[in-house]
């Protein structure tokens, strides 16, 4: 019997769902278990033809509607949204592993609550009038055209919507094609935009790995490129769209700092530790994977999070009361594992977790390191998995700087009652998206995106409505005109 997690066909283009079982397939695990519950089938050239014409041959129209227009189908896409959020929690599950006590409020939640903003936002896109004497000149916001969305593995719906809803509000158009990992759900954003009433085209979903996405970047067509995925891939797809002096947005990876000050209040920072680490089994770009924490409250610290990171329910995700799933694959795993083994190699003390977790499923427990010195492996690369290192620090301005040590700059979060040393810290440290006694919070109001090699260009806010629009200034001249001859 199928699976209630196959889609319809692989691809969703011009408005309907398109197969071409000549592409390489893909199959979708579902992490919990090791059991495939799905195929798609990578985009052929002709598929990818498909998309990029019909996509490409909306725009204009979609464009040329008022914004207010425009705002109301994605606004209706967002209710329609939360009308399905049950059923499309349970995909995000079956697509990622994630516990359905996180993706019920955190996956199509987040991406309706894009489509609303970002659809609000949508008739109010103006330019500005600049008085010249009695000349003038006016500038209008346009769109760029047929945007380019490249999705990582970890928020299928999420990302989908993100680049998404901005793009669609500007008057663009977008290709989007979901990691191979987690094809499902970026399908699921494109019917409902569909039934919303967006015309077909405007958002069309593809299939693919690797090349299919160059293939996407290299398109004369294409006028923009929005990738969420790692910094080496960051830097293929920035370069290969430099090439045709495109547009990009890109959101990368990140090995961001969490510093705790011993005036701190400890149950606060363990939580914001919590959920800076553990949230998505580890899988977040911006999480605060190297915690630093001042010497004075550093054992008791440990001994809270130890004991609060023993509650973490392990098992299977489509129990509500389970809040730690699985990794997202198995080599995603075994990258995780891997480090795990680095850590103890290389001396940090574990306090917690350290294994695999004792069950089907790509489950590894939750773990935490302490005494994790700069140099060792795990406090330099991206794990992206449940590893949290705990380093000691003495001062301010030595934590500054080894926070600041690092090629990354996606995220940082500050502990402390102390309100004029959380701001000077903050200002001090080299990072887009930062905290101050929280972590991780994601709100579609506020920019996201990193400094350094985490990326370039920002999502959410009115920021994200600059990266997906251009502007056009008229001077415009009321007298006659002189000339030289
Ligand atoms: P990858 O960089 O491996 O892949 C990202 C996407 O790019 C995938 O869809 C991938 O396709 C595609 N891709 C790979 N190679 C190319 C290419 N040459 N041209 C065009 N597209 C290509 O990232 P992961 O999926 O492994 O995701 C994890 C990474 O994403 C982490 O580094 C994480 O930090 C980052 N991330 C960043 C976020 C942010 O907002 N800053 C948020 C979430 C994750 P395929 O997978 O099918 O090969």
């Amino acid at each position: 019997m199928t699976h209630p997690a196959q889609p319809k066909a692989s691809h969703f283009i011009n408005g309907e769902y398109v197969e071409d079982t000549g592409g390489t397939p893909i199959p979708v695990i579902y992490a919990a278990t090791g059991e495939q519950i799905a195929t798609v089938y990578a985009a052929t050239p002709a598929i990818v033809e498909q998309a990029l014409s019909t996509s490409k041959a909306a725009q204009k129209e979609w464009a040329k509607m008022t914004g207010t227009e425009r705002g109301r189908i994605l606004r209706r896409a967002a209710d329609i949204m939360r009308e399905r959020n049950h059923e499309l929690s349970v995909l995000e599950t079956y697509d990622t592993g994630k516990p359905l006590q996180e993706t019920l409020v955190a996956d199509a939640t987040s991406g309706a609550d894009a489509l609303e903003y970002f659809g609000g936002l949508a008739g109010s896109l103006t330019g500005e009038h600049i008085p010249m004497g009695e000349d003038w000149v006016y500038t209008k916001r346009e769109a760029l055209g047929l945007c380019v969305g490249i999705g990582a593995w970890n928020y299928p719906t999420q990302i989908a919507c993100w680049k998404g809803a901005p793009a669609l509000a500007c008057g663009n158009s977008m290709v989007f094609k979901p990691s191979e990992t987690t094809p499902l759900c970026a399908l699921k954003v494109a019917e409902i935009l569909h039934e919303a009433g967006a015309p077909a085209g405007i958002y069309n979903v593809i299939q693919g790995m690797g090349e299919v996405g160059g293939a996407l970047v290299t398109d004369p067509r294409v006028d923009k490129v929005s990738l969420t995925g790692s910094v080496p891939t960051g830097k293929k797809v920035y370069a290969a769209a430099a090439e045709g002096m495109k547009h990009v947005t890109m959101e990368l990876g990140g090995k961001s700092p969490l510093i705790i000050f011993d005036d701190a209040d400890v149950d606060n920072a363990v939580g914001g530790a919590i959920n800076g680490n553990f949230y998505s089994s580890g899988q977040v770009c911006s999480n605060g994977t190297r915690v630093f924490v001042q010497k004075g409250i550093k054992e008791r610290f440990l001994a809270c999070l130890a004991e609060r990171t023993g509650n973490a329910v392990i098992g299977d995700p489509m129990d509500e009361t389970t809040s730690f799933g699985p990794m997202v694959t198995e080599n995603q795993m075994n990258i995780v594992l891997g480090y795990i083994e680095k850590g103890k190699e290389e001396g940090a003390r574990l306090i917690c977790g350290g294994e695999r977790a004792d069950m089907d499923g790509y489950y590894i427990q939750p773990t935490v390191f302490a005494d994790v010195t700069d140099d060792m492996t795990i406090a330099r690369e991206e794990i992206f998995g449940p590893v949290m290192s705990v380093l000691d620090f003495d001062t301010e301005e030595e934590v500054i700087a080894r926070a600041n040590d690092t090629e990354f700059g996606l995220s940082a979060g500050v502990f402390t009652n102390d309100f004029s040393r959380a701001h000077r810290v903050i200002d001090q440290l080299e990072a887009g998206s930062c905290f101050i006694n929280s972590y991780n919070d994601a709100p579609v109001e506020a920019p996201f995106g990193g400094v350094k090699a985490s990326g370039v260009g920002r999502e959410n806010s009115k920021e994200a409505i600059k990266h997906f629009s251009q502007v056009k200034s008229v001077y415009v001249r009321m007298g006659d005109v002189e000339a030289a001859f």
